[in-house]
């Protein structure tokens, strides 16, 4: 299987995506970085708009990243419908679009024979955390997506395989980790006692993406420190 060429990171503004990009950015891959925040490092692009996947053009890509996701914290009780409907839209169909994306890729002398594609899950699909309801569910979603989309999508030459993260430094968890109560008692339940680094999460996106990986497919790939044990 040959090294990926043109990767698309979706969530590529920020925290894991942007380390994805860059990671891949640093190995000479062309990247192309998509953020519903376009002033950010990327271009504007919306993960639940089918119109943006519709407008994505194929050429060359032999890998896919979605990255983009969103977490809201809030007890169940006072959890609002729409703020549960938002993660899951992020979450959960902006997931889906991207399988859907891969899955019409068209057959032409362009378009590359191996294309894999990576999704976030995350350690909470096995471990719920508290009073994040709606984020915990759609990364168990995540996974049932990917193994689906898998088994369905590999006699097309489509590896589909999803990153299970722990808790990662990034700008969604650092407000947790600033609060030095809820990082001691997170440090004290990660076997390795500490946070995740955003290079720890790249380092296997880059494995998922290229031959190393050819056997793969349906795969989470726990990167938790050892939280889930
Ligand atoms: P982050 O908030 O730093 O980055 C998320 C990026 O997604 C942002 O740049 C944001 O603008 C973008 N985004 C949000 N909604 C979007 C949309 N509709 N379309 C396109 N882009 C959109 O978060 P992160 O920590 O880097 O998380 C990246 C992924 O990893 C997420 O799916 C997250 O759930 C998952 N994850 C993170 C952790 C962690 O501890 N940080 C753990 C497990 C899983």
């Amino acid at each position: 299987m040959p090294e990926p060429q043109r990767v698309v990171v979706t969530g590529a503004g920020s925290g894991i995506g942007r380390a994805i990009a860059d990671r891949l950015a640093d190995e000479n891959i062309d990247v192309r970085r998509l953020d519903i925040d376009g002033d950010r490092d990327g271009e504007g692009f919306d993960v639940t708009d089918e119109n943006c996947w519709a407008r994505l053009p194929y050429e060359g890509v032999t890998g896919l990243v979605n990255a983009a996701g969103i977490r809201v914290r809030s007890p169940l009780a006072e959890t609002s419908l729409e703020s549960f409907r938002s993660v899951i839209e992020v979450n959960l169909v902006g997931t889906f679009l991207a399988l859907r994306w891969a899955s019409r890729r068209p057959v032409d002398a362009e378009t590359p024979k191996d294309l894999s594609v990576v999704t976030l899950a995350s350690a909470v699909a096995d471990r719920p955390v508290e009073h994040q309801i709606a984020y915990n569910s759609s990364k168990a979603a995540i996974i049932n997506l990917t193994r689906s989309a898998a088994r369905e999508l590999a006699p097309f030459g489509i590896r589909v395989n999803a990153i299970g993260p722990g808790s990662v430094l990034t700008p969604m968890t650092e407000s947790g980790w600033a609060d030095e109560e809820h990082a001691e008692r997170m440090r004290a339940e990660i076997p390795l006692g500490r946070p995740g680094r955003t290079n720890e999460i790249s380092s296997v996106a880059a494995f998922l993406l290229g031959g190393g990986s050819s056997y793969m497919t349906g795969s989470v790939v726990t990167v938790d420190g050892g939280w889930t044990l």
